[in-house]
């Protein structure tokens, strides 16, 4: 794994959401903002300093830097709290056994059925299990806008949906592709819209991309 690249584990939800989306960030660079982005944003750099706060027992870890070497991610996590317990693990922030319970920070109103959140909360923690040889059972989902949250059960079944996404980001990193478009009403939030033109057919798209590299040659001339 030390000469593969570790890919961002943020996109993990990326490639849930829509797989062409995913390639299209890894692969060509482009992110485009939109409202839903720029809010969310916003609302995460309101919440993200790097920090450890401490109450006698209890703490609560910051912006928390994660790494899998299994899974081949790294990525931060936006809050972790860590408590005493004898059957915990040790961390370099306190020199007693903790156990540890993940924060992911998400903007808008509480949405049960977000699973891409689900899978980077997972896969935080795999990260944290695999760096702490530890065991976390479950996690939580903060909704900031409503101050809300959905505690999260890791199970064995949303496990293998994290190494499915990672190898299947990995897959499109390693063999540089950009899957096709497939139009859904997700299409209709999606910031990389007009990026994608997914109602235009694939011959149609690239002859508007034949056409523009023309015009930038063109213009070189
Ligand atoms: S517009 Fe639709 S198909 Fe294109 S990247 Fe966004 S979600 Fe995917």
């Amino acid at each position: 794994m030390n000469d593969k690249e570790y890919l961002p584990l943020s996109w993990l939800s990326q490639i849930c959401y829509c797989p062409r989306r995913a390639a299209i960030l890894l692969n060509e660079r482009v992110w485009v903002e939109n409202v839903e982005t720029a809010k969310g944003r916003a609302e995460h750099e309101r919440v993200h300093t790097q920090r450890i706060e401490k109450r006698g027992e209890f703490l609560k870890l910051y912006e928390y830097e994660v790494v899998s070497e299994e899974l081949g991610l790294n990525g931060k996590c936006d809050c972790i709290e860590a408590t005493r317990a004898d059957n915990g693990c040790i961390i370099p922030a306190v020199d007693f056994k903790v156990t540890l319970f993940p924060i992911e920070y998400k903007h808008g109103k509480v949405r049960e059925d977000e699973l891409e959140y689900k899978i980077q909360l997972c896969a935080e923690a795999m990260c944290l299990e695999e760096m702490y040889q530890t065991n976390i059972p479950e996690g939580e989902i903060f909704f900031i806008s409503s101050h809300k949250c959905l505690r999260v059960e890791l199970t064995e079944e949303l496990r293998i949906m994290v190494r499915n996404a990672a190898s299947e980001l990995r897959r499109i990193r390693e063999a540089f592709i950009i899957p096709e478009a497939k139009y859904g009403s997700k299409c209709k939030k999606c910031s990389m819209l007009e990026y994608c033109m997914p109602k235009v057919k694939k011959s149609a798209s690239e002859y508007c991309e034949k056409l523009k590299l023309e015009a930038e040659e063109g213009e070189c001339i």
